[in-house]
């Protein structure tokens, strides 16, 4: 699913942090992280779609910060893990 994909590459991407996965451009992000957005931003951000947008590149301000909400939800919950990860490693203990 995720392909490799050079770094010049001028396809529409994912906008999940350090997702590659090419999607049409009026989506937003991939299916696996569009998924990590909660339905309350999720509802948010196609409010605030206005079709064509991606072809005049003029989203609306709401669009846009509806848009940076969702992608930091999912940075957040990615990030949660990568902690995790790093705390079993390194063996944090939470007492
Ligand atoms: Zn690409
Ligand atoms: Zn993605």
């Amino acid at each position: 699913m995720t392909a490799p994909c050079p770094s010049d590459c001028h396809r529409h991407h994912c906008h999940a942090w350090r997702c590659r996965v090419h999607v049409p451009a009026a989506l937003l992000m991939c299916r696996a992280h569009w998924n990590m957005v909660p339905a309350r931003l999720q509802r948010a951000v196609w409010a605030h779609y206005r079709r064509g947008q991606e072809r005049d590149k003029r989203p609306s301000r709401a669009y846009l910060q509806a848009a940076l909400r969702a992608i930091a939800a999912v940075a957040d919950r990615e990030a949660t893990a990568e902690w995790e990860q790093v705390e079993l490693v390194v063996g944090v203990d939470h007492g």
